[in-house]
């Protein structure tokens, strides 16, 4: 979508196809970080933005037990905001498709899925959608694939996939907010467990950390269980742990983190999970897809604009995005060895390992965490539109 918006600003005739009726699903995280603020300053949409119902994190903070640390203090940041902006994900898509539609070139396509690519000799001249009405055809210079984790892109595309192995998966559900709970949480570490609590206007999203592949072991000791497992570790949720009635109110999230090693063949590229996909670790996903639709939109537009793409200039893509999206994985999967194992494996509450008791003690290392989770590695700027 946000591709979408940026070629279309530049204008490049761009239709974007979603295979969902709405953007009314709640497994993506809603964290929109300040990098990707700085960028709607840049498009000049940043006070609209800030306009619509939205919550500021200004500092990340963990919970061991009954200790608390400050993980990052993004008020350093050389950024307009200095804060993370907690958004439902289906109101920022509303929000970016909103502006995108005020370009004649843009157009979006609702539950049109994609289920297959056109090709002439070796190159991909577009793709076959089912929808409602029937099969859509669309015929185009560049396809591009940001259709997330499970890309049904990349697999016809037939590129090859690193799997760099989660250990993780996540149970995805809501509990109310009620009067004196903390106004914004983050992490919540118990004895052998993590959760993660998101503040949605009313409720709080919750996910709750499991090892990978250990949903039907979690399924059969039952939900009385893990009503007992969330109330340990986040205790004051303990009043209200009875409102998960069933299973249907608890999703499973599978993890991936993988990688791509060749983002791209002649006619098509793929871009954010569907290149890299993200651990939710750091919550900084969004933020990376984001990123690599501006370096696409700075470094194709112009080509697009003319009809001239070669891979050659597709491949700049990838070589512009993939260090910083390979460096952040490899951050996440330090943290999934080093920490999320330490967690799974305590049998007794922790108390906050050396970095985290660093973090607290000397406040100016917050800015680095800071850094990483709130800009990342080579942040991006949109190009002025010509
Ligand atoms: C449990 C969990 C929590 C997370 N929390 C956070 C967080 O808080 N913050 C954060 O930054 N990151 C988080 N992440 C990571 C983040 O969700 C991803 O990195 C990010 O969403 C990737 O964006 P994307 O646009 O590449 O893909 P997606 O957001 O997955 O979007 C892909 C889109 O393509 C559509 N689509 C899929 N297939 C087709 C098809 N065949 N045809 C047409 N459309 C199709 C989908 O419906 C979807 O709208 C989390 C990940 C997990 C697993």
């Amino acid at each position: 979508m946000m591709l979408g918006l940026l070629l279309a600003r530049v204008g490049v005739e761009v239709i974007v196809l979603e295979k969902h009726k709405d953007f009314l699903r709640d497994f993506r995280g809603d964290t929109i970080h300040p990098s990707t603020l700085e960028l709607m300053h840049e498009l000049g949409l940043l006070e609209e933005f800030l306009s619509r119902p939205h919550q500021q994190l200004r500092q990340i903070q963990a919970h061991f037990g009954s200790e608390k640390t400050t993980i990052a203090d993004f008020s350093h940041l050389p950024t307009h905001c200095k804060f993370i902006a907690f958004m439902p994900q289906w109101d920022f898509l509303n929000f970016i498709s909103e502006h995108a539609h005020r370009y004649a070139s843009f157009s979006l396509r609702m539950e049109a899925a994609v289920n297959d690519l056109l090709f002439e000799n070796e190159r991909v001249i577009g793709v076959r959608a089912a929808t409602p009405q029937g099969i859509l055809e669309v015929r185009t210079d560049l396809v591009v694939g940001a259709d997330g984790r499970s890309s049904t892109v990349r697999e016809l595309a037939g590129l090859e996939v690193v799997d760099l192995g989660a250990p993780i998966d996540v149970l995805w559900f809501g509990l109310s907010k009620r009067d004196g709970d903390p106004e914004q949480s983050f992490g919540y570490v118990g004895a052998g467990q993590f959760m993660v609590l998101l503040a949605r206007g009313a409720y709080w999203q919750c996910g709750y950390v499991i090892r990978k592949g250990g949903f039907d072991e979690t399924r059969e000791r039952g939900l009385e269980k893990l009503r007992a497992h969330i109330s340990r570790c986040v205790p004051f949720l303990n009043n209200r742990v009875e409102e998960l009635k069933d299973w249907e109110s608890v999703k499973l999230l599978t993890v991936k983190v993988d990688r791509l090693r060749q983002w791209c063949r002649e006619g098509l590229l793929c871009i954010g999970d569907s290149a890299h996909a993200m651990s939710p670790v750091g919550g900084v996903g969004i933020n990376l897809a984001i990123q690599d639709a501006v370096a696409t939109a700075n470094i194709l537009g112009q080509a697009l604009r003319e009809g001239r793409v070669e891979l050659n200039d597709v491949r700049a893509v990838q070589h512009r995005r993939e260090w910083p999206a390979h460096l952040t994985q490899r951050v996440q999967i330090f943290m999934h060895e080093h920490f999320l194992e330490r967690i799974f494996q305590a049998t007794e509450p922790m108390a906050p390992p050396l970095p985290a008791q660093l973090l607290e003690k000397f406040a100016v290392l917050r800015r680095i965490p800071a850094r990483m989770i709130g800009i990342g590695f080579r942040p991006e700027h949109v190009m002025p539109a010509k």
